[in-house]
C-alpha cells in the first residue's frame, strides 16, 4: 500500500483532519483555520458542499474552494474517499491512486446522512430510486428526469425534492407524504422559532401548487411494480420515475472503524454516534459532528461545526475549553428535529410484508430476517451470518436500520450495531496491491 501524503506515517502528525464538506465540516474547518490551526478537509464528492449545498460538478468554485486556493492553512481534498480512521488518528483514504494513510492529532467526522425507504414489495424495480438520489443527480450533474415523477415517503424533504425538480423543468405529478396535515400543524410552533424555515416551507408549497403538483398527506406506498405503485388506500398511480424517502440515517461507518461507541435511537430508528454536546466521541481525538450525532438538520450541523472548534483546540493544547457558541439554539434545534422524528415514527408503516426485499445487495427478504429473529437472534452480526444481510457492497448501510426494526418488532432489544473494522468503502484489489505491481 502507498502511504504518501502530507504527513506520512512515522512523522509528526498533521493537526486536524475533517471529513465532510457539508455545513458541519465546513463550519469546523473555517473555525479552526480562523484560529490558525491547519486543516486537511476530505470529501469523496468531486465538489465541496455536502448534501444540501451540492453544486454542479462543472460549476464555478464554491466559497470554500476559493478559500482553499488562498489559505495556506486549508488543504481541501475533494474526490477523496476516506476509507477508515484508526484510534490514534491514522486516516486511510483513496484519491483514486490506491489506499494512502496520514496521521492526524485530531479527526473530526462530519459525514452527514443518507436517505432510506422501507422494504416495499416489488422493489427493486425499474425507475425507482431514493428521492435523495434524484436530488443529487439534479444538483450535481444537472440531470432532469423525463416523464411523470412521483415522490413518496414521509416528511418535509419530499416537497423540497419535488420543488427542486419542478424548478429544473421536470414534471412532478404527485407527492405522497405519509405525514398528515395535523402532523405539520403540530410542528408549526417549532417552525415559528426558525422563521427562515417556515418561509421556505410555505414558498415550497406555493411553488408546488402553482406547478399543479398534487400534494397529498396521509398516503403511503404499499406495493410497487414496473411503472406503477399501489397506495395504502388501494389506489394505483402510474409513474416513469419514483423517488422514495422515509427518513434519514446517520453515516456512522468511519466512526465505527475508529471504535467510537454508538447508541440505538429508537425514535429515529438508527444507530448514532455517542458524543458529548461539543462533539467528542468515546475515542480520544475523534469528534463527530452534524448528522452523525443523530438527524438534526443543516442548521444544527453548522452549529455543531462551530461548537467543536473550542473542544478540538483545548484538547490539542491541553488548556481548558473556551465557551462554545449556541447552547440554547442547539437545544431548540434538537427539540424540533425530535418532534419531526416523533411524527414520522407515529406514521411509519406498521408492518413490513414478508416478501419484500430488506437487503437489496444480497436480495434477502423480510421473511428470512424474521425467521432468524424467531430463532432467538437479536444481534445484527449473527443475523448477518445467517441471512447475508449486511454482506453486500453497502456493508449494511441500508439494511441495518431495517433489520434492527425487525428485531424490535419481535419484542427484543437490539444488542449492538454491525461491526465495521475494515474499509468503509469498497476498494479494488488493484488499489490495495498497487505497490506490489
Ligand atoms: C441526499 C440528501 C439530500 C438532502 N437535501 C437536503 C435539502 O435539500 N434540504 C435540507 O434541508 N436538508 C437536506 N438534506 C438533509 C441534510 O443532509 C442535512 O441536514 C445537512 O446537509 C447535514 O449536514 P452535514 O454537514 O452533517 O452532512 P452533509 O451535508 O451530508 O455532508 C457530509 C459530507 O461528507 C462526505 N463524506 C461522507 N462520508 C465520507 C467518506 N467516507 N469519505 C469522504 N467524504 C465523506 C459526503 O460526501 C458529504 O459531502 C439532505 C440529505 C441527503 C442525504
Amino acid at each position: 500500500m502507498s502511504t504518501s501524503v502530507a504527513a506520512p506515517i512515522g512523522q509528526s502528525p498533521e493537526p486536524v483532519a475533517v471529513v465532510g464538506t457539508g455545513p458541519a465540516g465546513e463550519a469546523a474547518a473555517r473555525g479552526l483555520i480562523a484560529r490558525g490551526v491547519p486543516v486537511t478537509l476530505f470529501d469523496e464528492q468531486p465538489r465541496s458542499g455536502g448534501n444540501i449545498s451540492r453544486v454542479l460538478a462543472s460549476g464555478p468554485p464554491t466559497s470554500l474552494e476559493a478559500l482553499a486556493r488562498h489559505s495556506g492553512l486549508l488543504a481541501l481534498r475533494c474526490g477523496t474517499r476516506v476509507l477508515s480512521v484508526e484510534p490514534g488518528g491514522r486516516v486511510w483514504f483513496d484519491a483514486g491512486q490506491g489506499a494512502e494513510a496520514a496521521e492526524f492529532a485530531a479527526v473530526v467526522l462530519a459525514c452527514g446522512a443518507y436517505d432510506l425507504h422501507d422494504p416495499v414489495p416489488g422493489l427493486p424495480a425499474p425507475g425507482v430510486t431514493s428521492a435523495g438520489a434524484l436530488q443529487a443527480l439534479l444538483k450535481g450533474q444537472g440531470i432532469v428526469p423525463e416523464g411523470d415523477i412521483v415522490i413518496a415517503g414521509s416528511g418535509p424533504f419530499l416537497a423540497v425534492v419535488a420543488a427542486g425538480l419542478v424548478r429544473a423543468g421536470a414534471r412532478v405529478a404527485q407527492v405522497l407524504d405519509r405525514l398528515q396535515t395535523r402532523d405539520y400543524l403540530r410542528l408549526a410552533p417549532w417552525g415559528l422559532g426558525i422563521p427562515g424555515n417556515s418561509l421556505e416551507f410555505l414558498q415550497t408549497r406555493a411553488l408546488l401548487a402553482r406547478a399543479g403538483v398534487r400534494m397529498r398527506h396521509g398516503v403511503g406506498v404499499s406495493e410497487v411494480s414496473a411503472g406503477e405503485l399501489l397506495t395504502d388506500q388501494d389506489e394505483r398511480i402510474a409513474f416513469d420515475h419514483l423517488g422514495l424517502s422515509e427518513r434519514f440515517i446517520p453515516q456512522t461507518q468511519l466512526a465505527r472503524t475508529a471504535g467510537c461507541a454508538l447508541h440505538y435511537d429508537s425514535m429515529g430508528g438508527y444507530w448514532a454516534v455517542t458524543a458529548d454536546d461539543l462533539g467528542r466521541s468515546s475515542v480520544p481525538g475523534v469528534y463527530v459532528i452534524g448528522e452523525g450525532q443523530g438527524i438534526r438538520g443543516w442548521r444544527h450541523a453548522g452549529l455543531s461545526g462551530k461548537r467543536v472548534v473550542p473542544a478540538v483546540m483545548s484538547d490539542l493544547d491541553g488548556r481548558s475549553p473556551r465557551r462554545s457558541p449556541g447552547r440554547w439554539q442547539r437545544a431548540f434545534l434538537i427539540g424540533f428535529a425530535r418532534a419531526l422524528e416523533k411524527a414520522q415514527a407515529r406514521r411509519a408503516r406498521q408492518a413490513s410484508r414478508a416478501d419484500a426485499v430488506i437487503c437489496a445487495c444480497e436480495g434477502t427478504r423480510v421473511a428470512a430476517v424474521d425467521e432468524a429473529v424467531a430463532l432467538g437472534l437479536a444481534d445484527l452480526s449473527s443475523i448477518k451470518v445467517v441471512t447475508r444481510c449486511g454482506m453486500g457492497p453497502c456493508q449494511g448501510r441500508y439494511c441495518e436500520p431495517q433489520v434492527t426494526e425487525r428485531i424490535r418488532a419481535a419484542g427484543h432489544t437490539p444488542r449492538g450495531a454491525l461491526n465495521q473494522r475494515a474499509f468503509s468503502r469498497p476498494v479494488s484489489v488493484a488499489e490495495v496491491l498497487d505497490d506490489a505491481d
